[in-house]
Parts: C-alpha cells; sequence; structure tokens
C-alpha cells in the first residue's frame, strides 16, 4: 500500500494549492481522495470530474456521498463502459427494465455517460431511500433496494457497500467536523 499512500499524500499536497485558489470544499476533499485511494491509477482529470459529480449529485438528492463513492467501487470498479447480463449499466450500474423506476429503455448508451449515470444511480438511490423509510421499515441498509427493489432478498452486497463505506468514513474523515456538517445538511 506505500506507494499508493505517497500518491494520495502527493495529489492531496497538489490539490490543497489548488483548492485554496478555487475554493474547493472540505466534502470535495474527502470525495476525492476515497476515490484516488480506490482507483489510484485513474487519470487525476477523471478522477476529479468523478469527485465533482458525486459532490454534487449526492448533495442534491440528500444520500451520503461516500455511499455512492462505495456503491461506485463495489458495482464497476471505475469501469464507466461495464454492463451486466441483467441490464445493469456504467459506473453505478443503473438498472433498465421496461417497467420501473427507470426512464433510460431504449436509452441505455446514455448510461456510459459518467455524469448521466451518477446522476440517475444517486436519484435512484434517493427514491429508495424514501421508500425504506416511509414504507419498508425492515432492518437492512436502504440502498439493499438499490440492487433488490421492493422485496431484499438477501443483504451480504448492502452488508459489503456499508463495510466499505465506513472503512472509508473513517480513513478520510477530516479533523474537522466539516464532513458531519455537511452530512446533516444533506441528509
Ligand atoms: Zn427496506
Amino acid at each position: 500500500m506505500g506507494w499508493r499512500q505517497s500518491l494520495l499524500r502527493k495529489t492531496m499536497r497538489k490539490q490543497k494549492k489548488t483548492s485554496a485558489r478555487k475554493g474547493k470544499s472540505a466534502m470535495f476533499y474527502l470525495i476525492l481522495s476515497a476515490i484516488v485511494w480506490l482507483a489510484p491509477t485513474q487519470p487525476h482529470e477523471t478522477t476529479k470530474t468523478y469527485a465533482d459529480l458525486v459532490k454534487f449529485e449526492s448533495r442534491w438528492y440528500g444520500v451520503d456521498p461516500l455511499l455512492v463513492v462505495a456503491i461506485i467501487q463495489v458495482e464497476s470498479g471505475w469501469n464507466t463502459r461495464k454492463r451486466s447480463k441483467t441490464n445493469d449499466y456504467g459506473l453505478m450500474q443503473v438498472h433498465v427494465a421496461r417497467r420501473g423506476s427507470s426512464n433510460f429503455w431504449r436509452r441505455e448508451k446514455e448510461l456510459y455517460d459518467p455524469r448521466t449515470n451518477i446522476r440517475e444511480g444517486t436519484r435512484l438511490l434517493a427514491m429508495w431511500k424514501r421508500y425504506h423509510e416511509r414504507w419498508c421499515k425492515g432492518d437492512h441498509p436502504y440502498w439493499a433496494h438499490y440492487k433488490w427493489g421492493k422485496k431484499v432478498g438477501e443483504i451480504s452486497h448492502a452488508l459489503k457497500v456499508l463495510k466499505l463505506r465506513d472503512f472509508l468514513a473513517r480513513k478520510f474523515r477530516p479533523k474537522s467536523d466539516s464532513y458531519t456538517a455537511s452530512l446533516a445538511r444533506a441528509e
């Protein structure tokens, strides 16, 4: 893990300089560091774009940004072109069905675009969060619905995401409480 750590440190140093100029938030760095850690060989411009997208969409839809990062890692490993046999597309493996919540029937290829994919994936996540809180009230994490729809089968996938999300939060949470504060706003 040594080379990864040093890459991360270098990234953070460089970013801190630019950040002061551009006024990027602590939340942006938290997301950026997590993605650099998970996908160290990805071009830095790409990572920055993803960090911006995750930050914006998670705030817009009111979900935990590190949860979105963890889902991308588990679902596609940052492969924008991934397509599964069960009709799941792109970074967040957005499920496309003829019936149901997704608007991408016959427009599936649009989901290879990271912007569209992260927006739609985060929107679905927020939708399932509402469903879980209002109607389901089961004792699984709400994002289990992201994989299963209304009826949650088993939760090993959801727990894997949870474990990764908690790891990232512990590892990259800034010393200040700005992350907690932004989370409170997002929730
Ligand atoms: Zn539920």
